[in-house]
């Protein structure tokens, strides 16, 4: 089936407020096998919303609205989409004493327009919102499916994880089943390489490609009977892509972010952390600390920002700091060793670049970063040249750290470990 969105808001044209609705919804909407060839952005105009609905009627199967169902004048969703599909409103009770509860419950007062909100299109479903007044709508004629959401996100997303995706899931014929195969260490593009032929060819199971801040995310969806039958899809793709991948892919599972996959990996080795961060400034440390039960392993984060701090805290030679600068490979290997030393912890980690924007030069330019990571002695120092403003250069050296401290301590381990004894 054909999904079309339509954000309805003029905010949104005028660039006041970002679309996050559209991004969140396409992606529930790819994961439920729906296909969504159409995005709309209109504002809070009769009359462009009535020709953008008529429109999306044409070439659509599902059309997901989000914005404008509000009290006001200028919310004009319910109103249009109605009449276009030919509905009159008509007064709902449960709605009406949903609203009266809503306002009471808070201790505020009911204004006339607030009753507007209660007037639903005739033979449609309404659907509950326990985060505001504006309930949702849906209304199906013809196979089509017009289905009305509240803009603000905090409505929307639990209204439609809760209503909107098992209605959406009813229309499927047969169960939709994926899984979501994450690798780090591999560029998107190269991804998208080693990925290409299965993509070309693919029909049931589909793979999609999701990048994201130093990883890359492959969600393969089958559609079956049931769920026994599209699992059954799924797993020979994910044996294949395990194959292309290998080490790369560090789950499998929806729940685990790199981050606890780095720190699953110290707690099953018994494997004490320490970070060392300079243009990070913490970053790194708060995302591993995120993690429940990382007190297990995580000893300290030091944050040697200044030359000064990386001296004192961490014993850095001064003459290594004259001769090779502070963001250099030299630096980030004293980094671990010190923080190594200092905090007896069996894995540290360093990270020293320039995020800019001041601060490059020829030799060394705005996104050079140096990471060292030690395992038990075991050191490795690597160059990354990040692109992008200094907060996209910190996340992605965050996300580069990760998967670093990832493949050192499984190669430790491959190489150190013999028959499994250590
Ligand atoms: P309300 O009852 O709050 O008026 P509404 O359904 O009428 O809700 P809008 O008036 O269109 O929704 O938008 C209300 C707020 O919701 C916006 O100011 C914005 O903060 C948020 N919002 C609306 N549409 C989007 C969107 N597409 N993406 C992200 N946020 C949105
Ligand atoms: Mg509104």
């Amino acid at each position: 089936m054909i999904v079309e969105l339509i954000s309805v808001g003029t905010e949104i044209l005028l660039g006041n407020i970002v679309n996050t609705n559209a991004a969140y919804l396409s992606e529930k909407c790819a994961a439920l096998g729906l296909s969504c060839y159409y995005q709309d952005v209109v504002g809070d105009n009769e009359e462009r919303l009535r020709e953008t609905i008529q429109t999306a009627l044409s070439r659509s199967d599902i059309l997901l609205l989000s914005g404008g169902l509000g009290p006001t004048q200028d919310d004009l969703t319910k109103e249009v989409a109605a009449s276009v599909m030919g509905k009159a409103l008509y007064l709902h009770e449960e709605s009406k004493a949903a609203i009266q509860a809503f306002f009471e419950k808070r201790g505020l007062e009911i204004t006339d327009n607030n009753w507007k909100q209660a007037m639903m299109p005739e033979g449609c479903i309404v659907v509950d919102n326990p985060n505001g007044t504006a309930p949702g709508i849906i209304m199906a004629e013809n196979g089509k499916h017009v289905i009305l959401m509240p803009g603000p996100p905090n409505e929307m997303i639990p209204m439609f994880e809760t209503s909107i995706m098992p209605y959406l899931g009813r229309l499927q014929s047969g169960v939709i089943f994926s899984q979501t195969v994450k690798i780090c260490g591999v560029g998107e593009s190269k991804v998208e390489t080693m990925v290409k032929d299965l993509i070309e060819g693919q029909t049931n199971p589909t793979i999609a490609t999701y990048a994201k801040t130093g990883e890359v995310h492959l969600r393969v969806t089958a559609t079956a009977e049931g769920e026994k039958e599209a699992r059954k899809l799924v797993k020979p793709i994910v044996k294949d892509l395990k194959a292309r991948f290998g080490n790369n892919i560090y789950t499998t599972d929806d729940e685990v972010t790199l981050e606890k996959s780095v720190v699953d990996l110290l707690l099953a080795n018994k494997l004490t952390i320490s970070t060392v961060e300079s243009c990070t400034g913490g970053l790194l440390a708060a995302r591993l600390i995120n993690v429940p039960g990382v007190s297990e392993v995580f000893k300290s984060g030091y944050i040697a920002y200044s030359n000064k701090a990386k001296r004192r805290l961490l014993g850095i030679k001064k003459n290594t700091l004259l001769k090779h600068g502070a963001v250099s490979k030299e630096i980030a290997k004293e980094m671990v060793k010190g923080a190594a030393l200092v905090s007896k912890a069996d894995v540290t980690v360093s990270v020293t670049g320039i995020a800019g924007p001041d601060g490059g030069s020829e030799e060394k330019p705005v996104g050079l970063v140096y990471i060292g990571c030690n395992v038990c002695g075991r050191i490795t120092v690597k160059e990354y040249h990040f692109s992008g403003d200094r907060a996209k250069i910190r996340d992605n050296t965050v996300s580069a750290a990760l998967s670093l401290m990832r493949e050192c301590i499984l190669q430790y381990y491959s190489e150190v470990t013999f028959g499994g004894k250590k």
